[in-house]
């Protein structure tokens, strides 16, 4: 097969050929038709996260071996069945969704469908090939998911940014349509959840952002008030614009400055829901934490229950699709550095010929 791989850590990607896998038992081996460009592709190409106060997280100590083909938000179609793939849940020629937060398989936490939460991961696009390739392997049936008759271009970004705020989501509800969630930053995920929540039918929808550009956005997207977050002060904003102290707030952000104010904000038994990866610390006073019945929570991607729910969501008409930009696939490393250069709104999809 070929891939478009990272062959040297911040150096161009390069077009390598590499042996077709063979899918062994339960796996799947699909032709890759689409595949999403993610900002995290940004930071396992360059091979760190950035921590902040200096420290990087390294993505070659955590085990991601180079030459890699990146790729986490994939569509294919299935070529080939491993000998245990259970007769029936799958066959060649079907186009399927690719879970990609593969763990292990064996362990409680993938038995029970909660596969990103495996502590051995083997994450397509970061720990093994993923759909920057021509072809891909998945590892059991049912991380296959039907797109049906959703764009197939759209339908690839619900593996990662999709299940990225859904999961988020799920984690506050549930919550009356009319009670209020906070959504920190409009960027890309915070436009997706606010589109979320609208199919999910929540009216009272929050958006903060330090940008008028942004906020405006969010109106757009259908949110039904905006914070403005670029001076001081904005906890007292969120709760007058709210009318309260509110039970839910999800941090796409969750740098410093935004989790202190979004954890001031939290009436009795709310939740905080970190998401972003925009670096820092936060100090909590403990009594409170206690007494109030707080919840601090951090969410990373999603399960494959949470993905074919929001596929089914998507499917009932109501989830207005992200706005995509198509390229070619051996395009990739172009893609790559249009997303670094900020040239991007919304989500890069990579189409193969
Ligand atoms: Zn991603
Ligand atoms: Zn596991």
């Amino acid at each position: 097969m070929r891939a478009w791989a990272v062959v040297e850590n911040g150096a161009p990607l390069q077009e390598i050929e590499v042996p077709t896998p063979e899918p062994r038992g339960t796996e799947i081996l699909l032709e890759v038709t689409h595949c999403g460009v993610c900002h995290s592709d940004l930071h396992i190409w360059e091979g760190y996260y950035d921590l902040g106060g200096g420290k990087k997280l390294s993505l070659k100590d955590r085990g991601v071996v180079l030459p890699l083909a990146m790729g986490h938000e994939i569509v294919g179609r299935v070529v080939k069945l491993g000998p245990e793939v259970p007769a029936g849940s799958v066959s060649p020629g079907d186009l399927r969704i690719v879970y990609p937060w593969v763990g292990c398989g064996a362990c409680d936490r993938c038995r029970a469908e909660e596969d990103n939460l495996c502590i051995t991961s083997r994450a397509l696009g970061v720990f093994q090939n993923g759909g920057y390739a021509t072809h891909v392997v998945a590892a059991h049936p049912r991380h296959l998911v039907d797109p049906g008759t959703l764009d197939p271009a759209v339908a690839a970004t619900y593996a990662c940014s999709g299940i990225t705020v859904y999961s988020a989501i799920r984690k506050v509800m549930p919550l009356r349509p009319d009670e209020p969630i906070v959504l920190v930053g409009a960027g890309g995920l915070g436009l997706n959840a606010v589109a979320i929540l609208r199919a999910m039918g929540h009216a009272r929808i929050v958006v903060v952002d330090v940008s008028d550009e942004k906020r405006e956005a969010a109106m757009q997207a259908g949110a039904s008030h905006t914070v403005d977050a670029s001076h001081d002060g904005v906890t007292a904003r969120i709760i007058e614009t709210c009318g309260g102290l509110v039970p839910a707030v999800i941090d796409f952000v969750n740098g410093t400055a935004t989790a202190r104010f979004a954890f001031n904000a939290l009436q009795k038994g709310g939740k905080l829901i970190q998401v972003g990866l925009f670096g820092g610390e936060m100090t909590i006073p403990l009594p409170p934490m206690a007494m109030r019945a707080l919840t601090i929570q951090g969410s990373y991607v999603g399960s494959p229950v949470e993905l074919r729910d929001l596929v089914k969501l998507a499917q009932g008409g109501k989830l207005a699709p992200l706005p995509v930009t198509r390229m070619p696939q051996p395009e990739a490393n172009a893609a790559l550095m249009r997303l670094r250069d900020g040239k991007v709104t919304g989500r890069m999809v990579l189409v193969a010929a």
